[in-house]
C-alpha cells in the first residue's frame, strides 16, 4: 500500500483546503410575486413556474 513519505505541511494542507468554502446559493427573483427563489425551481412563495400554477404556495 502506498504510504506518504513526508508529512503534509500546514501550508500545503491549507492551500488544498482553500477551495473548500461554502458558497451562498444563487437566487433569482420570481416574476409573479417578486420573492427570492432558486432559479429553475417552482417559487416557494406563490407556487408558480413559467406563468403556470404548479403548487399551492404560501397564499399571501
Ligand atoms: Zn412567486
Amino acid at each position: 500500500m502506498a504510504v506518504p513519505k513526508h508529512k503534509t505541511s500546514k501550508s500545503k494542507r491549507d492551500m488544498r483546503r482553500s477551495h473548500q468554502n461554502l458558497e451562498a446559493p444563487s437566487l433569482s427573483t420570481c416574476p409573479e410575486c417578486g420573492e427570492a427563489k432558486l432559479p429553475h425551481h417552482v417559487c416557494p412563495s406563490c407556487g408558480q413556474y413559467k406563468g403556470k400554477q404548479i403548487t399551492e404556495g404560501k397564499e399571501d
